[in-house]
């Protein structure tokens, strides 16, 4: 689909898996003639990451945690010197600790809300100058913002944090042009949720009312959408790729 983005400067995070959400992001925007520019902390993975994307089009691939703030300015700073000033950047790498609150080791807590939370706190902090006005900030929410999961209260805690954040942005970042959104997505068939959906993946599917996990690329589209003019008038909200999970209690009832 054309978008008419071409030519536009993306970054995404967490984009070193090649069967994760921030790969196919970064995917689409390249299919979308922009430029691109990968960051995650497995350093040999997002390189190589990279190299696979190149065959769609330009991209560079950084080393660095997003929870750092001197290794993110670098960023930002050479992302800009490289191809110009940012016009899209997504906030995509998360993690997501497993175990009830009781069992969860502080150090874990700390590492969710650094990586989920801190990561669009440096972005709203120090990425905004390296923006074109009329620029996107596009973060990583998840269903658990919507609705917390037990056993997973931190990363509950952190994206329901990240969705504060995303409303407090646009209406903070409204002076320079720039739109902030989330996205929220439902099940996707990626790494983190492997195990699950091996497990007690009959139960997961019983929640959505399109009968299938989402695929990386049904999250991408949702947000080079985002990103687009045609979602000019969109700002300080998120929107929900989850093939319509838990739109009513039982979606599995209307198949029995
Ligand atoms: P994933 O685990 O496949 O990818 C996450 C990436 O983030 C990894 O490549 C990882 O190396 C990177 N990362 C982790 N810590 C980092 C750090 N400190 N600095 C830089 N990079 C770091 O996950 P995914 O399923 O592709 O999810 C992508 C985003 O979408 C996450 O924010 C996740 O919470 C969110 N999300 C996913 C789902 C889903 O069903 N998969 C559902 C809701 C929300």
């Amino acid at each position: 689909m054309d978008y008419n983005l071409k030519g536009k400067i993306v970054g995404v995070t967490g984009a070193a898996s090649p069967n994760g959400i921030g790969y196919a992001i970064a995917r689409r925007f390249l299919q979308e003639g922009c430029k691109c520019f990968t960051v995650d902390i497995v350093g040999d993975k997002v390189a190589l990451a990279a190299e696979a994307l190149s065959e769609f089009g330009e991209v560079k691939a950084y080393t660095a945690d997003v929870s750092d703030k001197d290794q993110m300015i670098k960023v930002y700073e050479d992302a800009a010197a490289a191809f110009g000033k940012i016009d899209i950047y997504v906030n995509n790498a998360g993690v997501g600790h497993t175990a009830p609150l009781a069992e969860l080791d502080e150090e874990d807590w700390d590492r969710e809300l650094r990586v989920d939370v801190k990561s669009v706190f440096l972005s709203a902090k120090y990425l905004p100058k390296y923006m074109n006005r009329g620029g996107t900030i596009i973060n990583a929410a998840s269903f658990v913002t919507l609705i917390p999961s037990a056993v997973m209260g931190a990363y509950s805690a952190a994206k329901a944090a990240v969705m504060a954040l995303t409303r407090v942005m646009a209406a903070e970042l409204s002076g320079m042009d720039i739109r902030v959104n989330a996205y929220i997505p439902g099940i996707i068939d990626t790494n983190m949720n492997r195990q699950r959906i091996e497990t007690i993946g009959d139960k997961l599917q019983a929640q959505i009312a399109t009968q299938r996990f989402g695929m990386p690329d049904d999250v991408a589209k949702g947000v080079v959408f985002l990103a687009s003019e045609a979602a000019s008038y969109i700002n300080g909200t998120y929107l929900e790729v989850s093939g319509g999970k838990f739109c009513v209690q039982n979606p599995n009832y209307a198949h029995v």
